[in-house]
């Protein structure tokens, strides 16, 4: 490999290793537990686990939007996903909270 090919590809060939790492320590295998919507962070999101249920002073109900099709959500193959926003946390498919972002 050439001195400007390391140069150039090294960078990145660390980053994709951090990048491996950090999922690594966010993919734990230890059971998630239910998000509770009174829990102090899921409160300050309005978080519910029906969009059903949310306030409509802050949930537009024709949006569409919930977990299931949030950045933030992981299908964990049980009926509840992971959310990177709540570590440690399983969330409803169909639940929302302020921290929704579309999912490209
Ligand atoms: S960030 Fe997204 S996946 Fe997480 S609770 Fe809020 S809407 Fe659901």
């Amino acid at each position: 490999m050439k001195r400007r090919t390391v140069i150039t590809v090294g960078p990145l060939l660390a980053l994709f290793g951090m990048s491996a790492v950090s999922h690594k320590l966010l993919a734990t295998d230890a059971p998630l537990k239910p998000l509770d919507s009174s829990q102090p962070t899921a409160k300050a999101l309005s978080y519910v686990d029906d969009i059903a249920d949310a306030d409509p002073a802050v949930y537009d109900q024709s949006s569409g939007a919930r977990c299931d099709n949030c950045l933030h959500y992981r299908d964990t193959g049980q009926s509840r996903g992971g959310c990177a926003i709540f570590p440690g946390f399983s969330v409803a498919p169909q639940g929302w909270c302020k921290g929704w972002v579309k999912k490209s």
